[in-house]
């Protein structure tokens, strides 16, 4: 398993590296944390001739307000996101989700932006962020877009970042007062497995009625999923025990997973409904804070 040769840039702005993006074609690929890349390098998976390394920009690794919003840049490793007190205040699922992650060198060495570029069913990042409305920035040299998380992943690696784009920013908006937020993941062992299951929730609630909420759900479709169902029915409910049954049994109906050697069709949907009702109970506490 060798890499062939290939160039390697290390850009010193962000538009040096939307140029070297741009000017080099399909083979230019960015180079983040470089945790999913070097293997598919190295399993001839993709396909570069040139490796275009953000490692210089600095400005892409700040966790920070934004007016009411947070603002967590793309080279933020998961580490840092579970150790942000900023991200653990505002958005303790988020926190959950990173320390969910692989082992401490994993932990360490990836990037938020490279968890949901790959685009992998089984990321742990994207269901938390899809409950937060999260919107992307994308920057090439022809400027800047926003896309929100939920129009971004397209299929099993696949994403609608055009070949020229970066992301360079992850926003989220304000949660209002009275939210939670929740991640919790099945896995075949304690440590650096990826998900068979990983479920997310926000819940909002006022005067003991939930206001707002969204589960979204990874490992279980070719995308991660957003269950409108879900949130849906809880929307206008009370947080009780037997709305959070019903929602977990609409989260199980809505996930449309795969049978591999991890986990059977039925095994994953009991796993989500499982899943789906502990995040839930536990947004619901820390609603309360
Ligand atoms: C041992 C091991 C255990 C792991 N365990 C887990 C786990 O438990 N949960 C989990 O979710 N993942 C896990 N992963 C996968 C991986 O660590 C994550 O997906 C990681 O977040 C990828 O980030 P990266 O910076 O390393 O991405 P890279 O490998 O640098 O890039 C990945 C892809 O995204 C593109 N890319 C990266 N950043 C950008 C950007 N800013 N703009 C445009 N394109 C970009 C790259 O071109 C490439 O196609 C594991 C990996 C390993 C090796």
């Amino acid at each position: 398993m060798h890499i062939k040769e290939l160039e390697y840039h290390t850009p010193v702005s962000l538009a040096e590296a939307c140029a070297l993006l741009s000017s080099g074609g399909p083979g230019a690929k960015i180079f983040a944390g470089g945790t999913d890349i070097l293997p598919d390098l190295k399993r001839n998976r993709i396909n570069a001739g040139s490796l275009i390394s953000l490692a210089a920009l600095d400005g892409l690794k700040k966790i920070e307000k934004r007016g009411a919003a947070l603002w967590i840049g793309p080279l933020v490793s998961p580490d840092t996101l579970d150790r942000s007190a900023l991200v653990r205040e505002i958005f303790p699922g988020l926190s959950e989700a990173a320390a969910s992650m692989a082992a401490n060198q994993v932990r360490g060495m990836a990037t938020t932006g490279g968890n949901l570029c790959s685009a992998v069913p089984s990321a742990d990042l994207p269901p938390s962020l899809l409950t937060a409305e999260a919107e992307l920035v994308l920057t090439s040299s022809a400027g800047e877009r926003r896309l929100a998380l939920k129009d971004f992943f397209l299929g099993p690696r696949k994403t609608a970042l055009r070949q020229d784009e970066i992301l360079t920013g992850i926003l989220i908006p304000e949660f209002p007062r009275g939210t939670g937020t929740a991640y919790d993941k099945f896995q075949a062992r304690d440590a650096s497995a990826l998900a068979i299951a990983g479920a997310a929730a926000r819940l909002t609630v006022k005067d003991n009625k939930i206001v707002k909420a969204l589960v979204a759900i990874g490992a279980c479709a070719p995308t991660p999923l957003l269950l409108a169902a879900a949130g849906e029915f809880l929307t206008g409910k009370e947080p009780t025990e037997q709305n959070f049954a019903r929602a977990g049994e609409l989260a199980a109906q809505g996930v449309k997973p795969i049978s591999d050697i991890r986990g059977s069709e039925q095994y994953r949907r009991d796993i989500c409904r499982v899943l789906t009702i502990r995040v839930l109970r536990r947004a619901l506490t820390c609603s309360k804070r």
